[in-house]
C-alpha cells in the first residue's frame, strides 16, 4: 500500500481546506494513512509531515507497520498525547491556527478535553471527510483483497447449503459458517452472520437467532469475511421445501431489481440513479412499498463505507469505487428476499465478484 503517497495527498488537501493540521482519530483512517492496524492509535498530520501516536502495547507492531510517520509511544491516551505535542514551545506562527478533528466519529467529550488542552493556540474545526473521500476509490491492491474476500465468502456457500435443514437453529448455521471463514484463514467477519428464516426472513437485519428453520419458507443469509483488512459481503436467499408461486415470483422480481441496478452501474452515474434503477423494477411488480432500505453502499476497510446508494444521492460512481448492490422485498409477519453482491465500478460499468449462486435454491 502507498502510505506515503496517500499522506501526501492528504497534506495537500489541507490548505484548500482550510485546515493547518488534521488529527485523525478514526482507526479505519489511521489505518489508510499509515498502515497501522492496532486498536490506539492517533495520527496527526501537518505540511511539515506526519506524527503517529501509540501506546505501549504496540511499540513492536508500530514499528513493524508504521514507516511514513514518525512514531511516538505515549503513556496516556494516543488522541492526548498528540494534542499535548501541540502545547510545546510555538515555532514561528503567531495567532491561532486551524486542527481539524473528524466530527463525525469523535466524541464529544474527547473534542472537549483537546479543546480545552489548546484553548490559546488553536481553534478546532470539524473537517469534512477528507480521508473517507478518498477511501471511495479504491487502488489495484485494495480490490485485489476485497476480491479475495468476496470470493472466500462465495466459496463458504455450498457449508450453509449442506447446513440448513428444517429444525436446525439459525445460530448453528451461522456458526458452521464462521468457523469454516476462519479454518480458511479469514481474519474475523465483516458484521454479525445473518440467517433469517421463515418469517424472520422479513427482518432486514436478522441476526441468527436461536429460531428452527421451518419446514417451509425462505432464509436469508448474509455474511462476509475480513481478509488483510478488507470486508466481503453478499446475500444469498434460498428456500427450504417447495416453494410456492407467490415465493417464485417475489424471488424473480428481486432478482430483476439486481440485475437491473447492476446494469445502471458505471463510470459518471450518480449513486441514486442505481438506487432508482432498482426501485422502478420492483415499482412494476408492485413491491417497491416493501423495499425499506438503500440499494447498497461502498465497502473496504469498514463494512460500510461511502458512497451509499439510496435515493437523491448525487455522488456520481467513479472507476475504482467498490459498492454493493441488494435489494430486498420484507413482507412483515411473512417472508422476506434479498439478494446482495460486491462490484467494482469501471469507466463502461462494473465487474461483479463471484456472480453464482443467484437462481432460487431449493434446499
Ligand atoms: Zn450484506
Ligand atoms: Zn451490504
Amino acid at each position: 500500500m502507498d502510505h506515503s503517497g496517500r499522506l501526501r495527498w492528504l497534506q495537500a488537501a489541507l490548505p484548500e481546506n482550510k485546515l493547518d493540521l488534521l488529527l485523525v482519530t478514526h482507526l479505519p483512517n489511521v489505518r489508510y494513512l499509515c498502515g497501522f492496524t492496532g486498536s490506539a492509535g492517533a495520527l496527526l498530520v501537518s505540511d511539515r509531515g506526519a506524527t503517529f501516536f501509540t501506546d505501549g502495547r504496540y511499540i513492536a507492531q508500530a514499528r513493524a507497520e508504521v514507516s511514513s510517520a514518525r512514531i511516538v509511544i505515549a503513556r496516556k491516551a494516543p488522541f492526548l498525547a498528540a494534542a499535548e505535542s501541540l502545547t510545546g514551545p510555538r515555532s514561528g506562527r503567531m495567532g491561532k491556527q486551524v486542527l481539524g478533528v473528524e466530527g463525525e466519529t469523535m466524541p464529544a467529550a474527547v473534542r472537549d478535553r483537546i479543546a480545552a488542552l489548546l484553548a490559546s493556540r488553536f481553534k478546532l474545526r470539524s473537517s469534512p471527510p477528507l480521508v473517507e473521500r478518498a477511501r471511495m476509490v479504491k487502488d489495484v491492491e485494495e480490490i485485489g483483497s476485497i476480491r479475495r474476500a468476496v470470493e472466500m465468502g462465495a466459496r463458504l456457500f455450498p457449508i450453509l447449503r449442506k447446513k440448513i435443514r428444517p429444525g436446525t437453529r439459525e445460530v448453528e448455521v451461522a456458526g458452521a459458517i464462521e468457523y469454516a471463514a476462519r479454518c480458511a484463514g479469514a481474519e474475523g467477519m465483516s458484521f454479525s452472520t445473518i440467517i433469517a428464516s421463515g418469517q424472520r426472513s422479513a427482518v432486514v437485519h436478522g441476526r441468527a437467532s436461536e429460531a428452527a428453520i421451518p419446514r417451509c419458507g425462505f432464509v436469508v443469509c448474509d455474511f462476509g469475511v475480513i481478509l488483510a483488512g478488507y470486508c466481503s459481503d453478499r446475500t444469498r436467499t434460498v428456500h427450504v421445501g417447495r416453494p410456492s408461486r407467490a415465493a417464485r415470483q417475489m424471488y424473480e422480481a428481486v432478482l430483476e431489481a439486481q440485475q437491473a441496478a447492476i446494469a445502471s452501474v458505471r463510470a459518471g452515474v450518480t449513486a441514486g440513479e442505481v438506487d432508482g434503477a432498482a426501485r422502478r423494477v420492483l415499482r412494476q411488480w408492485k413491491l417497491a412499498r416493501y423495499f425499506t432500505h438503500s440499494t447498497g453502499h461502498g465497502l473496504g476497510l469498514e463494512i460500510h463505507e461511502a458512497p451509499r446508494l439510496a435515493a437523491a444521492q448525487t455522488q456520481e460512481l467513479e472507476p475504482g469505487m467498490v459498492i454493493t448492490i441488494e435489494p430486498g422485498v420484507y413482507i412483515p409477519g411473512k417472508w422476506g428476499v434479498r439478494i446482495e453482491d460486491v462490484v467494482v465500478v469501471t469507466p463502461s460499468g462494473c465487474e461483479v465478484l463471484a456472480p453464482r449462486d443467484k437462481e432460487l435454491i431449493v434446499i
